[in-house]
């Protein structure tokens, strides 16, 4: 285990995951990691250029605003990161 005595003197609270490109802070890696793909265009929708937070929001937004079906929105959308394997191959 760790030595005792370790305490920076932080909060305890703040963000260990920083995104590199902009202020951006998140307490999971995996949040950071769905952040970065906003700075790379993934969770932007092609057909009225609104950004979502998360591919999995693209995907719900595409669904409820534009009543595509979950294949027209596969087509659109391809493989992004993290496309869910929940989602049977058609
Ligand atoms: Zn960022
Ligand atoms: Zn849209």
């Amino acid at each position: 285990m760790f030595a005792a005595g370790t305490s920076e003197g932080s909060a305890g609270t703040a963000p260990d995951f920083r995104c590199g490109r902009c202020a951006a802070a998140f307490r999971s890696y995996e949040s950071l990691l769905h952040h970065h793909k906003t700075h790379e265009g993934l969770t932007r929708c092609p057909l009225c250029d609104t950004c979502l937070n998360r591919v999995s929001d693209l995907r719900r937004h595409m669904g409820r605003v534009h009543k595509l079906e979950r294949p027209q929105v596969a087509a659109m959308l391809g493989r992004r990161g993290d496309w869910q394997a929940a989602a049977p191959p058609i």
